[in-house]
């Protein structure tokens, strides 16, 4: 009996603190109204007009509902007078305290909660800002999300001045740097990697219907990133270096290295998962090695085959790792190989050279190996220089004979170049770091491919909720 009437009691406190807020909101309203009409051009106003107007404003409406759900929702967590310490549990009085203003996506947010201090454990606690999961930063998540989102695609600046520009907010290209900076720290391969349920959910849409199991492609490859080197970090302590200042140091191209797994069925390309970073070959394979470990890689359902370069690492990465793989040299690189020998040992002839590059990559294409190396030991050399390469390229093609058969390799449905890691490599790595003028420290580029994978990836989100998660509990374990 007495509980419910104690519960009769709150729910009426609750009901009358909803019928105030809403009263409160519908004063705003009508003086916000009154603001807007004074703010509204004269005479017949074109519809751009009017909603420029209500542009600039709607911020100060907006915010304004969020304070008003805000003490509606958390009217209990508003009143609260005492709390106990959570360390030592004396019992605390709220203390007066400037309200906290926070930025969101939908305007400035203003919020006067109670705040308790323990004198004991010398920590302060305001259990409002964890029942909202606030940020410890003025701009909230929203703002931060959209913000990394951003700069994820667009030089900062730009980011900053889009940013400005569509939601009428402002975000310093301070915050937008540490956002993308934190958010993207300490991201692996793991971490923007789709989950193994999502990956063999698009494996089985792939297989549908068919009797074959789907191919699927692990393209290895690299792409050249423009970087600075560490010292030019104590050379440019200024945000905006002059031209005299950059002379000083030379930037260098290196390559992002990274993998690429999609499903391929003729033209179609269903992405899984992308990895790069400027880094060591070893890297590349614990990457990979990180990915089969967890399970990603559905083999038994897939045909897997692997396509990369003559890069002696990936193939011995390869081995170890997907013993069953189908492996396949890249046939544009092979082609890149006998051009080679070609414009050396019939430069002059260019018909003579078109004849004999056809010629063998043909006979590649077929799977005949051994004749396309009889037809190169039996070529005279023209000069040491085609000397060299004759030899080069026949080691090439016996190091990689298990790797040629491009016609049984068509034949089984698997592709034999690796266009699909290079449309990657463009989306990933180009658009965003080969920027004119822009080079990157290797540590600041890794941190954006990181970023751009887990888009290409979509798994930005849960990248993001994750730095959000982890934000959090470090908060909860600090408290101001
Ligand atoms: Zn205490």
């Amino acid at each position: 009996m007495a509980t419910a009437a104690i519960i009769s009691l709150e729910e009426t406190r609750q009901a009358l603190a909803q019928t105030r807020a809403r009263h409160q909101l519908h004063a705003y309203l009508d003086h916000w109204l009154d603001s807007l009409e004074a703010h509204m051009p004269d005479d017949t106003p074109s519809l751009e007009e009017l909603t420029q107007a209500v542009f600039a404003m709607r911020q100060a409406l907006t915010g304004k509902i969020t304070e008003a759900l805000v003490e509606q929702r958390h009217a209990r967590a508003l009143r609260q007078r005492t709390m106990p310490c959570p360390n030592c549990q004396r019992i605390l009085p709220a203390r007066p305290a400037p309200p906290r203003t926070v930025h969101t996506l939908v305007g400035e947010v203003s919020l006067s909660r109670p705040y308790f201090y323990c004198l004991h454990c010398q920590q302060g606690f305001s259990p409002l800002d964890e029942a909202l999961q606030l940020s410890e930063r003025r701009k909230q998540w929203d703002v931060q999300k959209a913000g990394a989102r951003l700069a994820a695609e667009v030089p900062f600046e730009t980011a900053q001045e889009l940013f400005a520009e569509l939601t009428g907010l402002s975000l310093s290209d301070h915050t937008v740097h540490e956002v993308a900076g934190e958010l993207s720290h300490e991201l692996g391969v793991l971490e923007v990697s789709p989950t193994a349920a999502e990956i063999t959910h698009r494996v089985a849409e792939m297989a549908a219907g068919k009797t074959w199991r789907p191919v699927l492609v692990l393209a290895i490859d690299g792409a050249f990133v423009p970087t600075r080197p560490e010292q030019a970090k104590g050379q440019a302590a200024g945000r905006r270096r002059t031209r005299a200042k950059r002379a000083q140091w030379q930037g260098e191209w290196k390559e992002a290295k990274g993998f690429r797994f999609y499903l391929v069925e003729r033209e179609r390309i269903v992405h899984l998962l992308s990895w790069y970073q400027v880094c060591r070959d070893e890297e590349v394979g614990a990457a990979l090695r990180r990915v089969q470990e967890a399970g990603l890689i559905p083999e038994d359902q897939v045909r897997l085959c692997v396509i990369g370069d003559g890069a002696k690492w990936i193939w011995n990465q390869v081995k170890v790792l997907f013993p069953a793989a189908v492996q396949i040299l890249d046939y544009y690189h092979c082609r890149e190989h006998v051009h080679k020998v070609g414009g050396l040992q019939f430069g002059d002839d260019a018909v003579k050279e078109q004849e004999w590059v056809e010629a063998m990559m043909a006979r590649l294409f077929w799977g005949y190996v051994d004749w396309a190396i009889e037809g190169l030991e039996a070529l005279q050399p023209r000069h040491s220089e085609a000397a060299e390469e004759i030899r080069k390229l026949i080691g090439f093609l016996r190091n990689s004979a298990g790797r040629l058969n491009y016609r049984a390799a068509r034949k089984g449905g698997y592709p034999i170049g690796s266009g699909g890691i290079e449309a990657a490599n463009k989306c990933i790595s180009h658009v965003r770091l080969k920027r004119s003028g822009a080079w990157w420290y290797v540590e600041k580029a890794n941190h954006m491919l990181a970023l751009r994978c887990a888009i290409y990836n979509g798994t930005f989100e849960s990248v993001f909720e994750a730095y959000k998660r982890k934000a959090l509990q470090r908060h909860r374990g600090n408290p101001r």
